[in-house]
Order: structure tokens, then sequence, then C-alpha cells
């Protein structure tokens, strides 16, 4: 934001041109109350708006080499350096902090863009390193606030390689299992882009706020093209899978919040009072026939994934996209509390209309769903947190850009990073569990079935095209494929069945939630007590016996 009147108790808003009075735009956090644009603050302002009042100690860095190549232009870099020392009462364009944030304890690394740019030289890689030093030390999840136009061209190779420096210090950090947490303000370019801020495990952004490798100018000179609308913005990154949310500052203490508790150690304690609802012996279980249990189990108004969690009132924090490219609606993750413990939850995501069920590419995801998955996945093994999966979808997405993106790939990885996972796993089959699209969301320590899903190698339709050359076949094919909760128990598939109201879940969609959730909270806290090697161990012995005559080894 700009000053482009004399009053000084009024600014120009730099978005929309809006005269605001500036006591109002600093209480509004240097948001403009007519067209949203973000007006970037100082690391000191950003700092009075995070933590808790009084609650900071400054870090300091190491002392740093300032002008090692003892650098001139038009100006002698040391000039440059002392006018934006004068200018910001700041040694470098990064000030280290250790405090709360709403009670949670915290390290801050906030950049300052009035300081050459938030540039990266020597002494704002040292502030970086030691930020993530402070954390390990105290144990601390870290989270950086970004803004900068790159390196720091008067250090020279000094500063490219604090971009390796940076990102091996959150490379221990991730060692350690200390969350960590960018948040991307407009702008963050270049080397800072390409090092600690894009290796967090969430990555948050105001909106509009632009990041990139190259820059816009650089890219148009070099494309000789103009650029779309929106380019490397917050809500175009989001859209890529580059970020996992876009965060108005208003409301950043409060997902720092939430992130903070469903990133922090787990109660050891936990051991919630619930009854256990699954029925694990066949002769248990009111039949009904297939065709009927298929209908059933397709059901638009079954809870979707997104369902479930929001019935279980609690907190829920949704992180998005593969890292890579895409972000599949077809596949819904985050960290959320189940009865007061944090889990990665991931699931299959349908909807309940056509327009819902398009949006979401009818629960079918592409390979970024898959690989989101797995960052997810890796990430509740980083945090020691427990996955818990709902799988509902008719299969993965099957289409020309899915198989150009490494489908198989996809669902490959997540059948070996499950397997490989050394925290508790336990998935539910809400709806339909729909071939190695509905597997690869399900390879757990326990694998449980709501009463009306059902989970098959291919749908009765597709079987009886192919088998009976017929499509009129599909319930006797869904009858031969077993694909119903009695058959799968009997041959022990699955692990349970989860009880659904009368009639079946859409029904009674708060009562079904409720079932699945006992049901998963009953696993957890049987599951938790064992350590993670051997939780590993038991999934793959599991695994190992399927189909051979030796008998089940109990798990
Ligand atoms: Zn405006």
């Amino acid at each position: 934001m700009k000053t482009t009147m004399d009053l000084t108790d009024w600014l120009s808003c730099s978005g929309c041109g809006m005269l605001v009075y500036r006591k109002r735009f600093d209480r509004l956090s240097m948001v403009c109350p007519d067209c949203g644009k973000h007006g970037q603050l100082t690391a000191e302002q950003r700092l009075e708006r995070l933590l808790d009042a009084g609650s900071g100690t400054p870090v300091e860095p190491g002392p740093s080499v300032h002008d090692p190549l003892a650098f001139e232009d038009l100006v002698p870099y040391t000039d440059r350096l002392d006018a934006a020392r004068s200018r910001t009462g700041m040694d470098c364009a990064v000030r280290v902090v250790r405090g709360t944030v709403r009670g949670r304890g915290v390290v801050l690394a906030v950049m300052d863009f009035r300081y050459l740019g938030g540039s990266m030289g020597a002494a704002e890689g040292e502030a970086i390193v030691t930020a993530a030093e402070e954390a390990l030390k105290h144990r601390l999840p870290l989270v950086v606030v970004t803004a900068s136009g790159g390196a720091r061209m008067q250090e020279g190779a000094f500063s490219l390689l604090q971009m390796a420096r940076t990102s091996n210090a959150m490379a221990a950090l991730d060692e350690a299992g200390l969350l960590t947490i960018t948040l991307v303000t407009d702008p963050t370019y270049g080397g800072v882009a390409a090092s600690f801020s894009t290796l967090s495990d969430v990555i948050l952004a105001e909106p509009a706020a632009r990041m990139g490798f190259a820059g816009p100018r650089v890219i148009e000179q070099t494309i000789r093209q103009k650029l779309p609308e929106g380019f490397q913005t917050a809500e175009f990154l989001l859209d890529h899978g580059l970020l996992d949310g876009v965060v108005p500052r208003g409301e950043l203490p409060q997902v720092l919040e939430s992130l903070l508790a469903l990133g922090s150690p787990p109660d050891p304690e936990w051991g919630p009072e619930v009854t256990d609802p699954v029925i694990r012996e066949p002769e248990l279980l009111s039949r009904r026939p297939v065709e009927q249990v298929v209908g059933l189990a397709r059901d638009l108004g079954r809870p979707t994934a997104l369902d479930h969690v929001a019935a279980w009132g609690s907190e829920f924090v949704e992180l998005r996209g593969d890292r890579a490219g895409a972000d599949c609606p077809a596949v819904v993750g985050g960290l959320a509390e189940l009865e007061g413990l944090p889990v990665m939850l991931i699931g299959h995501q349908k909807g309940h209309t056509t327009q819902e069920l398009v949006r979401r590419d009818f629960g079918m995801p592409s390979p970024a769903g898959y690989r989101k998955a797995v960052r997810l996945m890796r990430l509740a093994a980083k945090l020691r947190v427990p996955v818990v999966t709902l799988v509902d979808t008719p299969g993965a997405h099957p289409g020309l850009e899915a198989e150009r993106h490494g489908q198989a790939h996809a669902i490959a990885e997540c059948l070996r990073v499950m397997g490989s996972l050394d925290v508790p796993v336990v998935s539910v089959i809400t709806g339909e569990g729909g071939s190695g699209g509905a597997l690869a969301l399900a390879v757990a320590d326990r694998l449980l079935l709501c009463e009306n899903a059902i989970f098959s190698v291919i749908s009765p339709e597709g079987c009886a095209a192919i088998l009976w050359r017929s499509g009129e076949a599909a319930p006797a094919a869904a009858a031969a494929l077993g694909v119903d909760a009695g058959t799968l128990l009997s041959n022990g598939i699955v692990d349970g069945v989860v009880p659904e109201p009368a009639g079946g879940a859409h029904r009674d969609p708060a009562v079904a939630s409720e079932l699945v959730r006992d049901a998963v909270v009953c696993a957890l806290r049987e599951l938790r007590e064992q350590d993670g090697a051997a939780l590993r161990e038991a999934r793959r012995r599991r695994l190992r016996w399927f189909g051979t005559y030796r008998e089940r080894v109990a798990v």
C-alpha cells in the first residue's frame, strides 16, 4: 500500500484505489475493507498480530559475513545494507522469535520485504537456520512467514548456497518429527521459494500472494507470451496442488491454532470409553440380496468422507495438493481430531447431487489424488499420528490424462507407503470399494466395511459385460464376486463390519457417522498400544498369506 495523498491520516489502497482511514486500515491488519487486498506487513507488525501479547523472546542469529565479495555496483553493497538497516531497524531481512500463538509454543521466522526486498544473503540464511535449531532445541513447531524477491546478487555464491543450507535445516525438523508451517505472503520468489518455504509440512498463503521460482517478467521475456491472469497467485497455486490453503489474514490465528493443536504430540493416555459396534462374526449379520446391497452402497444419500468428519463435530484442517502440479477433488484429507486424538484423515469424496458429483469427478481419483494421499500419510508418520481412511469410490479415474500422469504408479506407491507406515492405520469402506482405486487407500491394520458397503475387484456391471457378455447379468456377477459384507467377512478379507441404521446409512446419516467413528476409535484404542515396527510387521504378515492354503495368521 502506498500513500498517494499528503493527508497522513488516509491511505489509498493499491488494489482498488479507495481511500481508507489509516487507523481503520491498521485495525484491519492492512486488509482493504473494499477489495480485500492484503497490504504488506513489516516483520514487526506480523509478529504483533500473530504472537500472544508479551510472549515473544527474540532469538538472535549468529554473526554472518556481510559483504563477502566487497561488492560494488552503482552503489557499494555496504551502503545498501546501511540504508536497509536504518530504514527497518533490522540487522537482516528475517526476525526470529520464540513465543506462543493462542497458548501454543512456536518458533516464528518472519521476513520483511522492506529489507532489500527480502532477498536471501548469508545473514538471512543464518536466521532461518537459527530458527530451525531453536525449534529443534525446544521441540517446538516452526512457522515461517515468507516475503522475498529471491537471491541477494551482491553476495554471489554465498547467497546461492543459503538455499541448500536452509533446506537441510528443514530436513532436520522432519527427522525430529516437528511440524513446520509456511505462510506465503506477496511476493515470494526465487531461492526463498525454492528452498525452506516450500519444504514445510503445511503451506498456506494469503489471498492473491504470488509465489514462484522465476518471476513473471523473466518468464514473459523468455517465452515471449503474455502470462494468463492470476498466474502464480495463491489461488492458482492452490488449484495446482502447490498449497494446502489460502487463508485471509483475519483467519490465520485460528487456522494456526488448529494446526498447532493437531500437530502436537498426542496424549499417551488417550482411550475414550466407547462401545465397539463392530460385528466380527458373519452369522451375526443380517443378510439381504447382493443386488440390493450394491444399490445401497451407491445411494447418493450416504454420508461422504467430508460428511463423516463434519458429523464428528471436531477440529478438521483440510490439507490440499500433491505438491507436483494438481489437487484432485476426488480425494480429501487433512488433520482431524477424533474424540480428542489427532489423526490424519484421508478419504475418497463423492457428492449428493449431480453438481457435487461432477465437481468431485464422481469420487474417481486422478494420480494427483493418490499422490496427495501419499504425502499426507508420510506427514502422519512424521508427526506420529494414526492414519484413518474412508473408502468410497467406483474406481480410479480411467482416462487419458490419468494415464499420462501415471495412474498405475500412483496407486502402487499408495499400496507400498500404506504398508510401510509405522503408525496405526484403520480403513473403513463406507460405500463403494471399487477395485485398485479403493484398495490404494485400504492397506490397513484393521480393514472395516460398513454393513451395506461393497468391495470388489471390478464393478459387477464390468464383470458381467466381460464374462457374461451382458450387462443384465450384473446381479449374478455381484453374487459370484462376493462383494457383500457377509462374504467378505467370512473370507477374512475384512476384519469387521460396521452396522448401519435400519434401511441403510442414508436413512440416518448422523447415526451412520457415529457408528463409523466409534468403530475407528475402538480400533485405534487397541492399535495405539503397539509400537510402530510391530504394527508394520503385523500389517505385512496379514497381507503375506492372502490366498494361500496357510491358516490365517492372527493379527
Ligand atoms: Zn482495495
